[in-house]
């Protein structure tokens, strides 16, 4: 097989070309990295997991009609997906208190916000993807008015089902970060749910014991991290067949 043209490589994902026109292959890493990529490390068989947990999730949206830059896993590793104009803003729900909101507001971690509040951060690493209200983005120009009408709406609803699904396997969904994409199809431009959903970008609780399930416990040396992504798999009933043993999954396919 002709080997694929690499257009980008992130801290935990490679995108290369796709088969077709307007399509990418993205390609899920075990590269962990946190605080804007000062600590870095692996997590065997994380890209495996959240190959796996992001294609459940987004099917899962699909199905209410969110729509979404995903079109099919290719394998352990990797998913086919609509290439899209990615929008530089990271979009944050959070629905109780954790992280950098608890510090900045000085909110005991663990508390239920009055509502579920959205924040908005500008996806700049020599920057550290600082916090920007919708003036910002509109003002600059990063999203149209419209573009965030549609970004808040399909937030919104995205935070309503997740927190659903979630709770109904017995997790509480604290927070997590959401990436936009501008889809042109035709004559038309469309708001689609891009990147990844997996305990990488969510705060992921035990709902009964609150013990953290997702990037916290690398984040903050608390071990078993493996352990955790797992669980979160096994919980959703999507945890690869070969199970814990073959979570290395094979070399991307060139
Ligand atoms: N998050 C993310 N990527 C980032 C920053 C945050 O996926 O670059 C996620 C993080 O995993 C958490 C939520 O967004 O689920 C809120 O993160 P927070 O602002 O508390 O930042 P943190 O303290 O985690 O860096």
């Amino acid at each position: 097989m002709a080997r694929r043209r690499q257009l980008y490589e992130g801290k935990a994902k490679i995108l290369f070309e796709g088969p077709e026109p307007g399509t990418l292959v993205q390609y899920f890493k075990d590269d962990a990295t946190a605080f804007n990529a000062q600590k870095k490390g692996t997590i065997t068989g994380k890209g495996v997991l959240n190959n796996r947990i992001s294609e459940f999730l987004m099917i899962k949206l699909a199905e209410i009609n969110v729509p979404t830059h995903f079109i099919r896993r290719l394998n352990m590793r990797e998913q086919l997906i609509k290439e899209v104009e990615i929008i530089p803003i990271e979009v944050v729900v959070r629905n109780i208190a954790a992280g950098s909101i608890a510090q900045r507001l000085g909110i005991p971690e663990g508390t239920r916000l009055p509502r579920s509040i959205v924040e908005y951060y500008y996806k700049n690493d020599q920057l550290n993807d600082p916090m920007v209200a919708e003036e910002h983005i509109t003002a600059f120009g990063w999203a149209t008015p419209q573009d965030m009408d549609d970004i808040i709406h399909l937030t919104l609803r995205i935070n309503d089902f997740l927190t659903g699904l979630f709770l109904g396997v017995g997790i509480t969904l604290v927070d997590f970060k959401i990436e936009f994409g501008r889809l042109y199809e035709n004559e038309d431009m469309r708001i689609v749910l891009a990147d990844e959903i997996s305990p990488d970008n969510c705060r992921l609780w035990d709902a009964k014991t609150n013990e953290k399930m997702d990037k916290d416990r690398f984040r903050r040396d608390l071990g078993k991290i493996e352990e955790a992504y797992q669980e979160v798999a096994r919980r959703l009933g999507i945890l690869p067949e070969a199970g814990a043993r073959d979570m290395k999954g094979p070399e991307t396919m060139q």
